[in-house]
């Protein structure tokens, strides 16, 4: 039996998603904008699936657009925001550790002309609101930052940041990237005071290709794709109604289990550091109050790849702690103060509550195995 250890990069979709898409390939598929029966059913279907996870973060139905994921929700969001906003305001205000459908998105409007301020956390490791709350002025049109660090599962303080920054800015957009939060810890609008926020499915046991974007009421976003005006024209092209429908149901799924799941995962988490400490040369990168759902280990001496194809031939599947795609490096442990040997040396854990104790135990034997059989051969 295999193990997956990889659950942030991608979740094995549930048996309710599965059966929705099913539902939607199969009964509903027509095209939600035609304005005969079978529209309407997709519509409705369309619609279900929005109330769902409207609900699951304490919105409106018609705040929720639907996208192909989270990359294009984060890019909607930021270049759609600029656009609509930016034209006297030029300063933009994100983390250093930013997934790259962030970082990426705001490198490009740096070449348009905006001034991009990029906060680091401290040589500890962790960030200070202080310094988002400080850079940010009357020439601000945007503050970025995710919920929880993707390689690490550090928490970044969004809600303490976004809170002073509304306070003394009302105008500036605020961005939150809740990719690795959502279903996990708690993300409400009303809490979080973000203007947007970014959710993809397929890391909650839905499908690829799907994902969704919250728009605060009265939030204007120019559009980055035109065409037919689905999803109020924030989105146009023909909605992907069973994936859709699959990311209902995956979220109605969970919605009610959020704290039993992570009072599970945090135990499991509790259970794989004790036995990781069992073992000589592995250092623990993640913070201790970091997302139990994430776990970054350095195995000194050898390098993420090695490891990380060690396990895979024992059918454990992990991820090098430091890649963003394709084992290409992000630079993200080194902000957040890892050595190069740690962050060469990285693996990311990723847990999910479906996996065991008896998982772990056999990590931990895969992993002493390879220390030694490694380290011998050398
Ligand atoms: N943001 C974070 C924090 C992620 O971990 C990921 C996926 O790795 C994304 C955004 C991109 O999500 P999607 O694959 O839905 O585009």
């Amino acid at each position: 039996m295999s193990i997956y250890f990889d659950n942030a990069s991608t979740t094995k979709p549930c048996k309710e998603a599965v059966e929705a898409i099913n539902r939607g390939f199969s009964e509903c598929w027509g095209n939600p904008s035609s304005l005969h029966s079978m529209g309407v059913k997709a519509q409705l279907a369309v619609d279900d699936a929005r109330k769902i996870i409207a609900d699951s973060i304490g919105c409106e139905s018609r705040c929720i657009y639907f996208t192909s994921g989270a990359t294009e929700s984060s890019n909607i969001a930021i270049k759609g925001s600029a656009m609509a906003y930016g034209k006297r305001h030029k300063k933009i205000v994100t983390s250093s550790v930013e997934h790259s459908s962030v970082k990426e998105s705001i490198n490009e409007l740096e070449k348009s002309g905006f001034e991009i301020v990029r906060i680091s956390p401290d040589k500890n490791g962790i960030f200070n609101p202080d310094d988002f709350i400080n850079a940010v002025d009357e020439n601000t049109v945007l503050v970025s930052v995710m919920l929880v660090n993707n390689e690490t599962g550090y928490i970044l303080p969004v809600k303490k940041i976004f809170s002073v920054i509304k306070r003394r800015f009302p105008d500036v957009i605020t961005h939150c990237d809740c990719v690795q939060g959502f279903m996990k810890i708690p993300v409400r609008t009303g809490e979080l005071n973000a203007d947007l926020i970014s959710l993809s499915g397929h890391k909650i046991h839905s499908a690829k290709g799907v994902g969704a974007l919250y728009i605060k009421k009265g939030i204007r976003i120019i559009p980055l794709i035109n065409g037919g005006k689905q999803e109020s024209g924030i989105r146009s092209g023909t909605e992907s109604v069973p994936l859709i429908m699959g990311f209902g149901a995956s979220v109605k799924a969970l919605s009610p289990h959020i704290e039993e799941h992570y009072k599970y995962v945090s135990d499991l988490k509790q259970y794989l550091c004790s036995r990781l400490s069992e073992l000589e040369d592995i250092t623990i990168n993640s913070e201790s109050d970091a997302s139990p759902y994430i776990i970054n280990i350095s195995v000194s001496g050898i390098r993420s790849e090695i490891m990380l194809h060690w396990l895979e031939s024992r059918e454990i599947y992990v991820s090098s702690g430091s890649a963003c795609s394709k084992g290409a490096k992000s630079g993200v442990l080194e902000e957040f103060g890892l050595s190069q040997k740690l962050s060469d040396s990285a693996l990311r854990i990723s847990l999910d509550f479906s996996n065991t104790e008896s998982e772990i135990d056999e990590f931990i034997k895969a992993l002493r195995d390879g220390q030694q059989k490694i380290l011998k051969s050398r």
